[in-house]
């Protein structure tokens, strides 16, 4: 399999809106694909489902949070 190159992380941005810019929205992305501790069964299932919107996975528990991240604790 190919080495996959860092900027397929960038959403298709491919030379546009600079490297800092897509460095950052490569964070963003990952954080938002990342599972985050569940408020109501605390197991490291949370998952996002949409914009704002995670759910666990564990227990089916879904709440609002951040666009990008459950809350705003890291
Ligand atoms: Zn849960």
């Amino acid at each position: 399999m190919a080495r996959k190159k860092l900027a397929n992380l960038a959403g298709g941005f491919k030379a546009r809106y600079g490297s800092t810019l897509r460095k950052k929205w490569m964070e963003v992305v990952r954080l938002s694909r990342a599972t985050y501790d569940c408020p109501r069964c605390e197991r490291n299932a949370v998952k996002r489902v949409s914009l704002g919107i995670w759910e666990c996975t564990y227990c089916g528990y879904r709440f609002a949070g951040q666009a990008y991240a459950p809350t705003s604790v890291r």
